[in-house]
């Protein structure tokens, strides 16, 4: 391609971006924005996105995943059967037809799927079956500022597999495991797998792939001593026994007055006790129903374990009007002892051996002191109820626990018979008899694999592609293009490259050399000819855009060179 003609708008500033791989973008000409979270790719971000789908195609297909193509645009009915059309959230992009007829654009596509095959299949000599697909995916997400690390329009691969048997699933589950590795690494990256919370779309068995970056959203717990990763949502609490007991002369319960305390650590400097002997008292909406969930002071509750405990599919943190309306009293104030409804308490098992607890009255301004359960109060459940922290324990092996942050870009899930069963999704089996599929899910984010890929291969002046996803092979680059024995020699050049099947970018441009050399480093060609002052004695420059590296060869050799 010929750089003259070519659009590649580079900018050399931008001012709306936080992410590095979103300013990079945005300056090497790759993407630009139409709205918030939705982009335009460039030519050059899609001939990155060919490849890296071309590589998710090699890797499904060599699993025996066969590609389709659903829609967009899908009816609201088959969400409806399935549930999600209420219980996705405000992330589902909901519309209407000129029949009134109601539409939902795909975030995910677990129903338009099972619809696809409750019909199209139903006998088990056809499973196991593995699905997927390329497409646009459509999200209302809440802070759409990355770029494309999260876009409200993206691109994904979703992949999904039906069984007869846990058995299959096993296994196909581990087959798409295995091409994950391979699609990551042949795209450069630096990943790592974690345990995760399966969210909304269900069931139980499922990691993440993570890359490792500053620019990510999840926290990931890493064990200082062994391999043990976990997202920090789902990372497990190994009980740490010294920690649980406070005071055990147990007083009777006395109500005190606390004005103006609505925190842990007021209360704590109040009391002067540390925040580890006190408990924290919070007010969630579980599938609708008010749950109390306490934790030690100095703890943070995990809403993803309350929703998991509670099996519910939706958990957040109440409201300070229905905390008051549960309650009577404000957010600083809740505890245990007097809840006004009878409503589900949950603590976590770091309180299980505390004598007594020092909490909120349910009145503003109060605290009761030496509140014993049992006595004063009933606990429905203890469990594992708060998130890990960097210095807890590992629950594989003891170790200690530090964080790391990450961008996903897979997930890959056990969906046992969530949808089967939600949507009568049925096959016969040998017997004749009627059986569940067995689902599994498996998404990429395409779009957001390109980004993250930018975050992990930059440097002050630009992007540094790995090879087998940049948008070209070389960078050919004519210093002067008014300078006749340089531009017949980078002329020459350009179409023997073409010639051998070589990818390449042609800067042909009236421009200054150090305008082509800034621009060549900002988009980040790994391979860079420069055809300068010595095409006279017909030589010319090789150099690496990762190592800055370069060599002075005779121009007949190049193409050996670059086809090494
Ligand atoms: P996140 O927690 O980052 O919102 P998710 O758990 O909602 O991700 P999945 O539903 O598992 O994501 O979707 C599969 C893949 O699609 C993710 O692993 C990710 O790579 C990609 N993805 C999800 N949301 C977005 C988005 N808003 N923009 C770009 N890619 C996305
Ligand atoms: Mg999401």
């Amino acid at each position: 391609m010929r750089q003259k003609t070519a659009l590649i708008p580079t900018l050399r500033s931008v001012a709306e971006a936080e992410m590095i791989s979103h300013q990079l973008l945005l300056r090497a000409g790759f993407i630009r924005q139409v709205a918030a979270g939705v982009y335009t790719y460039l030519p050059l971000a899609q001939r990155v996105l060919n490849k890296i789908s071309t590589i998710v195609r090699e890797e499904m297909d060599r699993i025996g995943s066969q590609e389709l193509l659903m829609p967009a645009l899908n009816p609201a009915e088959l969400w409806q059967e399935s549930g999600r059309y209420d219980t996705y959230g405000p992330e589902l992009v909901k519309l209407q037809d000129r029949h009134d007829r109601r539409f939902i654009l795909g975030p995910t596509h677990e129903e338009t799927i099972t619809d696809l095959v409750r019909n199209a299949v139903n006998t088990y000599k056809k499973l196991p079956m593995t699905l997927y697909q390329i497409q646009t995916k459509f999200r209302d997400e809440k802070r759409p500022r990355s770029g494309l690390l999260r876009g409200r329009e993206f691109i994904m691969k979703d992949a999904y597999s039906f069984h007869a048997d846990r058995e299959s699933l096993d296994e196909i589950y581990q087959d798409m495991y295995q091409a994950y590795v391979n699609i990551f690494t042949r795209c450069g990256l630096e990943f790592g797998s974690v345990e995760a919370d399966s969210g909304s779309i269900g069931g139980k068995g499922t990691h993440e792939f993570m890359v490792f970056s500053e620019a990510g959203e999840d926290k990931i717990a890493i064990c200082t001593s062994c391999d043990y990763s976990a997202n920090i949502e789902m990372a497990e609490i190994v009980i740490d026994e010294t920690s649980s007991a406070n005071d055990e002369t147990v007083a009777p319960i006395e109500k005190i007055h606390t004005p103006n305390i609505k925190t842990i650590d007021q209360l704590a400097t109040f009391l002067q006790v540390g925040p580890n002997a006190l408990v924290k008292t919070l007010l969630f909406i579980v599938d609708e129903q008010p749950v109390m969930v306490l934790v030690r002071g100095d703890h943070e509750v995990n809403e993803v374990k309350v929703k998991n405990i509670m099996e519910a599919s939706t958990c957040f943190m109440a409201d300070e009007q229905t905390i008051r309306n549960v309650t009577g009293a404000s957010p600083g104030s809740l505890g245990p002892v007097n809840v006004k409804e009878k409503i589900t308490i949950l603590a976590d098992q770091a309180l299980r051996g505390f004598a007594q607890w020092h909490i909120g009255a349910n009145q503003d301004d109060y605290h009761f002191l030496h509140a014993v359960e049992g006595r004063d109060f009933e606990v429905s459940k203890y469990a594992d109820l708060r998130t890990i922290e960097e210095g807890d324990k590992c629950p594989r092996c003891g170790g200690i626990i530090r964080f790391q942050k990450g961008v996903e870009v897979g997930h890959i899930f056990k969906l046992g018979t969530k949808y089967s069963d939600a949507m009568k999704g049925t096959f016969l089996d040998a017997n004749g008899r009627e059986q569940m599929y067995i689902m599994g899910c498996y998404g990429i984010g395409i779009s957001r694999t390109l980004s993250a890929v930018v975050e992990q291969h930059h440097d002050e002046g630009g992007i540094i592609w790995p090879e087998a996803i940049s948008p070209y092979a070389v960078h050919l680059i004519a210093v002067n293009m008014k300078d006749e024995t340089q531009r017949n020699l980078a002329e020459k050049l350009y179409k023997d490259l073409l010639h051998a099947g070589v990818e390449v970018l042609f800067d042909d441009r009236p421009e200054r050399a150090g305008v082509k050399f800034k621009d060549a480093d900002l988009i980040g060609i790994p391979k860079r000819i420069v055809v300068g002052s010595k095409a006279t004695e017909n030589l010319i420059e090789l150099k690496s855009r990762r190592s800055g590296e370069s060599q002075e060869v005779n121009a007949d050799q190049i193409l050996t060179l670059i086809q090494k």
